[in-house]
Parts: C-alpha cells; structure tokens; sequence
C-alpha cells in the first residue's frame, strides 16, 4: 500500500509517500509560504537531488495540487498516477479527550475534531485545511487522522489535573494533554523490541529532544505522564519556548513591558527557551555549542540550564513510576547532540545508568549507551514519526 503522510501548518505542507510493504520512503518534499508570497515546493525522489520549484501557491487545495503533480511527475515523480496512492495519513495536533487512537476521517470525525479547535488554535485548524483539500483532490481515497495527543489519554486524573478549581476542567477542559505521542509510542515500542522484550514488562522515560521538547513516563506501554499540559508551552526548555513557568510571571512581566498577558505568552513560545537564555545567540543547539565552545558563557548558561531541566524530569517519572528501566533519547538534539546527552547524563548516574561516554559520541543512529552491567539501560533510538502515521494509517485502512 503507498500511503500519503501530510503534516500542514498554517503556511506550510510536509510531505511523504511511504510503501508501507517496505517502509520505503518513495518521495517527500515541503511546501512553504503557502498564501504568502514567494510560496516554492521542494520535493525529493528516493536516491534523487532535491529540487526546488517556486509556484504560486495561493491556499493548500493548490499545495495538495503541486504535491500530486511532483509525485506524478515523468521526471522527478515516483509514481504513474493519483490511482496510486492507497491512503492518507494525517498528523493531527490536539484530539481533545475526543481522540484516545487514531481514527479513519469521515465527516462525522471531521465535525468532531473541529469542536478540538480552541485547544490548539494556531494549529488545528491548519490541519483540517490539509484534510479538506486531500479530499477535494483525492475525493474516495480513504483517509486517517493520528492525533499528536491520543497516546497520552491514558494518563490518570492524578497525572493531567491541575491543581485549580476542578470547575476550568469540567466547563473548559483545561487539563495536560501531552504532545509529540506519536514519536513517544514509536520510540517506547522500538526501545522494547531492540531490548527483546515486552513493553508490556518496562517502565520507560522517553526524552523527545527537538526544536518542541518533551519527555513521557511510559509504564507497561502506557504514557502515565507527560511534560507538555493544555499547549506544548509546559515542560522542557526548548529552542524558543519557556517550558513550566511560574503563571505569576504573566502578568507580572506583562505590568513591567507596558504589553499584554497574551504578547507575554508569545514571548514564551517565540522569543524564549534557549535562544531567550543565551540572549539571542540561537534556538539551534549547534550554534549554542558553538558559541559556547567559543567562550560565550549565555550559551553556555542556556544549555546547562536545559539540561538540568531534563534531568530533573527525569528523576520526577523515575519516582512517578516507582522506577525506571529504560531511558530513551531522541529527535534532533536527542539523537544528534552528544554534548547534551552528556550534561543531561551528570544527573542521572544515581539511577545505576552507567553511560559509556565512547558510545555517547555516537550520532543519530540507534545504540545503546550505557553498559551492560547497568541497571537502567540508556538509548538513542531516531524517531519516525511519518513511517508511525503511516503504519497507523495502513492499521486502520485494512481493518
Ligand atoms: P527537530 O525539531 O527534531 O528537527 O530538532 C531540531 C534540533 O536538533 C535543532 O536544535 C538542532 O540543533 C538539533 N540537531 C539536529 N542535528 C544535529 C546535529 N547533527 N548535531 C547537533 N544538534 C543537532
């Protein structure tokens, strides 16, 4: 079965086309500034250059267009026609308490994730945008939306509470939801399978470290914890977000700038993390290590203060589970940035994680880091969340 995965933003369109027999990526490609000027595809064949056209791309309905046309194409394209293609997958930000699994789109389901819309207002709307105009092009090809929050619904009331009145929970809903769920059940259940053994018989802390940054409490292969809440502002430092704040600090910033609560809260989404903490140098981990390679002790203060904050994330869901097993890192900088694997392993050796800092050098390829002997087994396993949507897709397609 080729199935589309499709990841749309407001402006933009991620794309790829997975054999879901072979796993094989076919194609992917990105189209970016959709409605703005300036919109341009860049699509890539498997084994082939990437190649960049710019096209007027004034609403999705044309990228979904482009996207085909790219994939049909005699040159760069990897298949003969839209016939094709079996089944779309889309990335979905916020399923609500709606959405504990993944779901086949139909109008109903479609109503349903709209009323989702005020829980993640910058991006569900841009979703169902995507779905509307896959349906428009590709009218009959079924279609399944996996929610970046359904693998968290298993979180008990103790772990997605707040501690406010219980009325914002019950008239709005504001609880944790959780994010990035579909790369903390891939990467929970690849952990388990390179281990040999069940997921079922481990207690996992899995530390999604991208540009977002997350880390889950993963108990017999269920999330029992999450760091991310209501938005995917809580939790971790990240590049531009804050992660957990004191709420007082809103309003109190808020007085002192002469701005609004709500301009308070874009800096905490945009301007802060550890590009706000290393006063502007970057968002980019690579340019922090740089930087502060260089002598720049605000990059240097931004990364130990990152990673001091997984750490202690970790020691808080090694106590949540009554134990740890195993210890998971991945995306970009969890994958790739041994440095910070480094600082972050300084606060979790009482663990019994016996990191070998040889294997630490080691970069975006699935290994074990610690040693043999040690009691909590520490991991960098590359995520994929596109091949999950795709699998996912392929599970609800065939049943
Ligand atoms: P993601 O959101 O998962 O794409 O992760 C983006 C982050 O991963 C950026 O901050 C990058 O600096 C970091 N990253 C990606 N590749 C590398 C690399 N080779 N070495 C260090 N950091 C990296």
């Amino acid at each position: 079965m080729n199935v589309l995965v499709i990841n749309c933003g407001s402006s933009s369109l991620k794309y790829q086309l997975i054999n879901s027999e072979s796993e094989e990526v076919l194609a992917k490609g990105l189209c970016e500034r959709i409605g703005i000027d300036g919109s341009a595809i860049a699509h890539q064949p498997a084994g082939g250059e990437k190649v960049k056209t710019e096209v007027d791309m004034p609403n999705h309905t044309a990228a979904v267009k482009f996207v085909i046309e790219k994939l049909t194409d005699p040159e760069v394209g990897v298949i003969k026609s839209l016939s094709e293609i079996d089944a779309v997958g889309h990335r979905i930000v916020h399923g609500g308490e709606k959405f504990a699994t993944s779901v086949v789109l139909d109008d109903e389901v479609i109503a349903v994730i709209e009323q989702c819309n005020d829980l993640a207002p910058l991006h569900n709307p841009a979703n169902l945008i995507g779905i509307n105009s896959c349906k428009e092009i590709m009218p009959g090809v079924p279609m399944v939306g996996v929610f970046d929050t359904a693998f968290h619904q298993t979180m008990p009331k103790k772990a997605y509470l707040y501690g406010l009145p219980l009325s914002y929970y019950e008239d709005y809903k504001v609880r944790r939801y959780g994010f990035h769920g579909t790369s903390h059940d891939f990467v929970s259940k690849r952990a388990a399978q390179i281990l040999g053994k069940d997921v079922k018989d481990l207690k996992i802390i899995v530390c999604h470290l991208g540009n977002g940054a997350s880390v889950s409490a993963v108990k017999y292969g269920q999330s029992v914890d999450t760091s991310m809440g209501l938005t995917p502002l809580e939790g971790l430092i990240m590049g531009t977000r804050s992660g957990d704040l004191d709420p007082a600090i809103v309003t109190f910033v808020a007085d002192k700038e002469g701005i609004s609560a709500e301009q308070v809260i874009d800096v905490c989404n945009k301007k802060s993390g550890v590009l706000g903490l290393s006063g502007g140098v970057s968002s980019d981990f690579r340019d922090l290590a740089e930087a502060s390679a260089k002598g720049n002790e605000a990059a240097e203060t931004a990364l130990e203060t990152y990673a001091y904050r997984v750490g202690k994330y970790i020691g808080a869901y090694a106590a949540a589970m009554n134990g740890v097993d195993v210890i998971v890192f991945t995306a970009g900088v969890g994958e790739n940035n041994a440095e910070v694997r480094a600082l972050i392993g300084q606060y979790i050796g009482f663990l019994g994680t016996n990191i070998d800092p040889e294997k630490n050098k080691l970069r975006g390829e699935e290994v074990i880091l610690s040693d043999a002997d040690a009691k909590v087994a520490v991991m960098v396993i590359p995520t994929n969340e596109e091949l999950a949507i795709a699998r996912e897709t392929v599970r609800l397609v065939e049943a």
